[in-house]
């Protein structure tokens, strides 16, 4: 059962949250730990975390926290729309493929519009073209573009592209939410400040991931734009979203965001994806099926090389057109890249001098 946890080496490459909790989190979560503290968010560890969100955001943004992903967006995305509105998103987008619903669900409606991508990242053209095909009262309103950094085929959105996907956006009267589950890995990949990614760009709501970057727990979302957070609090709770030991989810942030542990934590991921891509695109018969920019390496192998590779006990996804897609985190060791490169390239080789 703790095969992985003790294994000598990474099986788990099917996503970044099949890693533990990091250190700075787990202290955290130890300390926050201690005492009494009132309950529902009403406490000075959760306090203190959004005014560090404050820093980080450089811009007076209202944060709130819930347990996961998809209630994130779901809820963001809820916050932003009328029923009779619409989303639009990438057709590859998570809140399309990966949440059974609940944004249309906890929207009590609200349409998605699935937009064509290129490399994952959502076309210009298709959004314009979306909202301008219709303008009639029988069509959902385009209300909002969702766009996802980084890109559920790995890529990231550079602070322009996030900026010219508002600019249209803005120009047809829609807002701009993201879900950025991967926002860690893709400020970690441009190098640049959070701000320039988020709200700077033209982000209105962000929902920023903190299970795959680390915590046991837990997304933030934040909101730039201060009008649609106005009865927020009462979206989660009804959603069943509010933690009443609030500090549980919150605290765990402050370790993560104390001295940037979570740059470092995602750079770290990037550069195990990076090592990965490097020694996979040598082989022959591989190819990427997607530029390698943040910390999941989305490659085309052999059938029969995936087949064993997963027979042999490696954990994978091959969701994505097939292509098998491994997913590093803050956890990932250059031993167990190697070791995981090694069992590809021995795969590959066996077959290929096979009689
Ligand atoms: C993991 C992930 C989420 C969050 O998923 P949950 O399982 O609901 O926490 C959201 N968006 C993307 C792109 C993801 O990869």
């Amino acid at each position: 059962m703790t095969e992985g946890l003790e294994a000598g080496w990474q099986r788990q490459f099917a996503s970044d949250n099949t890693a533990g909790v990091c250190p700075e989190a787990m202290e955290a979560l130890l300390a926050a730990s201690r005492g009494w503290l009132p309950s529902y968010g009403n406490d000075e560890l959760t306090r203190q975390v959004c005014d560090r969100l404050r820093d980080v955001f450089e811009t007076d943004c209202d944060v709130y926290f819930v347990f996961n992903g998809t209630a994130a967006n779901a809820l963001a995305l809820a916050a932003m729309c009328q029923s009779y509105h619409s989303v639009i998103c990438a057709d590859s987008a998570h809140v399309e493929t990966d949440e059974c619903g609940a944004p249309e669900f906890f929207s009590n409606g609200t349409k998605l519009l699935k937009a064509g991508t290129e490399n994952g990242r959502i076309r210009l053209a298709e959004i314009t073209a979306l909202v301008r095909r219709r303008s009639d009262i029988h069509y959902p309103r385009p209300r909002v573009v969702s766009i996802t950094q980084a890109t559920e085929l790995g890529t990231v959105y550079s602070a322009a592209q996030v900026a010219a996907v508002a600019a249209e956006a803005r120009a047809l009267g829609l807002g701009v939410h993201m879900d950025g589950a991967r926002f860690a890995n893709a400020v970690a990949a441009l190098g640049c400040a959070p701000a320039d990614l988020s709200w700077r760009a033209g982000v209105d709501v962000l929902c920023f991931g903190g299970t795959k970057m680390g915590l046991p727990v837990g997304e933030a979302v934040v909101f730039f734009d201060r009008a649609l957070s106005a009865e927020f609090a009462w979206r989660c709770k009804q959603a069943g979203q509010l933690a009443s030991k609030m500090r549980y989810l919150s605290a765990p942030w402050l370790g993560m965001l104390a001295g940037d542990a979570w740059l470092s934590h995602a750079r770290h991921a990037n550069r195990m994806a990076e090592r990965l891509a490097e020694r996979l695109v040598k082989l022959p018969g591989v190819s990427l099926h997607a530029p390698r920019e943040a910390n999941g390496v989305f490659v085309n192998l052999p059938q029969h090389c995936a087949n064993q590779l997963r027979a042999s006990g490696v954990d994978f996804y091959t969701f994505i057109g097939g292509a098998a897609r491994f997913m590093c985190s803050w956890a990932t060791t250059e031993a167990a890249v190697d070791e995981l490169a090694q069992r590809i390239e021995s795969l590959i080789s066996e077959t290929r001098t096979a009689p």
